[in-house]
């Protein structure tokens, strides 16, 4: 799908809509996130367009790690917050609600939230899972 250059991040942007901005190069921005999950959630976007990872250059990619590494650095500093959440959710299937990339760090003080499972899967059953991964690389 094409790039919807009307939605918040871009008109954010192009300072077509206010943000809390904490960090900026020519690269990224990364800026407060307006409804909070936890205190201190900020959000890091890339500059160039792109609706999801998959959208993104290589270069794009590097380049958006790199602030987010540095901007969680200074989250977890800031709040003295024992643990850091990094999310990045691609497509609406997966809770994307915005069209542009978007990464979200969220700092954390309990294990209240969890993407671990309950359950260990059979080995064998991941190594079938891990063939399909290896054969689409
Ligand atoms: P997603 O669900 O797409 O991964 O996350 C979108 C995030 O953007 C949400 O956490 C939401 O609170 C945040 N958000 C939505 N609209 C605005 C806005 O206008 N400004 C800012 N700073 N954050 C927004």
């Amino acid at each position: 799908m094409a790039y919807d250059r009307n939605n918040i991040f871009a008109k954010i942007l192009r300072g077509e809509l206010p943000s809390v901005k904490v960090f900026e190069d020519e690269k990224t921005l990364a800026f407060m996130d307006i409804m909070p999950a936890t205190e201190g959630h900020t959000l890091v976007i890339p500059k160039e367009e792109a609706e999801t990872l998959f959208d993104l250059s290589g270069e794009g990619a590097t380049n958006l790690i790199k602030t987010t590494k540095r901007v969680a650095m200074a989250v977890k500093k800031a709040f003295d917050c024992p643990g850091v959440m990094i999310a990045q959710l691609n497509g609406a299937a997966a809770g994307q609600t915005i069209p542009h990339i978007h990464v979200h760090i969220l700092p954390r003080s309990q294990a209240n939230f969890s993407l671990h499972g309950r359950t260990r899967a059979d080995p064998g059953a991941l190594e079938a899972l891990a063939d399909k991964i290896r054969s689409q690389l």
